[in-house]
């Protein structure tokens, strides 16, 4: 039995065959579908297409933008809205006459690092998405915590704690109907934002990430005490062996310096700073997370 890995993005789906050694034995890519009967036929043939070419049947996991409600079978909290409300597992194990495991991003990130990744042989993994959002997922001895809700681990909508008066003051809304979300601080758009607010001045992400100005290098500075306290607070209920940091954002290669100390003078009492180490995978995570939502199987 192969593993097959499916990451279902906005713009683009890629679907991989895992390899026994950990490596990649296929991988296709395709546009997302633009509606959802388009999305279950082409994830047909991906499946289909890369077991012929393998000549083996095999396991389907699939990392996707959002939750699937235990309750309903239905999935919610997507950002590809037209799969909100539909039974997306349901209907992929109808076409493929099989199981197959759904997880969100996040959590398939986290599941990918914590198995050959960053973080390999770690107990518990706090893996961190910061991009265009803010995710996590919480691996705990090789399997994601999903929750009680399908929500374990989804940080990006706490408050940021420990705000100061100026930060509750001018709190951002959040899509999610809630202010001053963590992902409103510390997504790349958030770093956007707070620039702005305090310079005046636009400038994307990915420049103030890579600029020496001061401006540029204070708005780093604030991000990372943001980050900071938020990870305080996951590392006093989770106590993570590793925290590994992927998307865009965990490109600031001061995070790695930075955080840690930070952490720890925010957290109780530690006895030391948490490790926090960039992913190893990228953005192949998502997918490779996405085949390990199945045990190797001999036959
Ligand atoms: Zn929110």
């Amino acid at each position: 039995m192969i593993r097959l890995g499916i990451d279902l993005g906005g713009t683009k789906t890629e679907i991989i065959a895992l390899a026994r050694d950990g490596g990649v034995a296929l991988r296709r890519r395709i546009s997302t579908p633009k509606d959802y009967d388009s999305l279950i036929r082409a994830l047909a043939e991906l499946v289909q297409g890369v077991e012929t070419e393998l000549g083996a049947r095999g396991s389907v996991g699939m990392a996707i933008p959002g939750t699937e409600s235990f309750a309903s079978d239905l999935i919610k909290n997507a950002n590809t809205t037209y799969l909100n409300g539909k039974p997306l597992r349901l209907d992929l194990e109808k076409i493929l006459a099989r199981p197959v495991r759904l997880a969100n991003d996040a959590n398939c990130f986290a599941l990918s690092e914590a198995s050959d990744g960053a973080a390999a042989g770690a107990g518990t993994v706090f893996g961190v998405i910061a991009g265009t959002g803010v995710g996590g997922g919480v691996v705990i001895d090789g399997k994601v915590l999903g929750g009680a809700h399908g929500i374990g681990g989804e940080w990006g909508h706490i408050p940021l704690p420990a705000a100061t008066v100026e930060e509750v003051t001018m709190a951002p809304p959040c899509y999610c109907g809630k202010l001053g979300c963590l992902e409103v601080w510390c997504s790349g758009p958030g770093l956007a934002a707070d620039f702005k607010r305090v310079t005046g001045r636009d400038a994307s992400a990915e420049r103030i990430a890579a600029s020496n100005g001061t401006d540029e290098r204070a708005a780093i500075g604030r991000l990372i005490d943001r980050f900071a306290r938020a990870m305080a607070t996951m590392v006093n209920i989770l106590d993570p062996d590793v925290i590994v940091m992927g998307g865009g954002l965990s490109n600031i290669e001061r995070l790695y310096s930075e955080l840690p100390p930070l952490v720890e003078k925010y957290g109780f009492n530690l006895g030391g700073p948490p490790r926090i180490v960039k992913n190893m995978h990228g953005d192949s995570s998502g997918v490779r997370g996405a085949a390990w939502l199945w045990p190797e199987t001999k036959t």
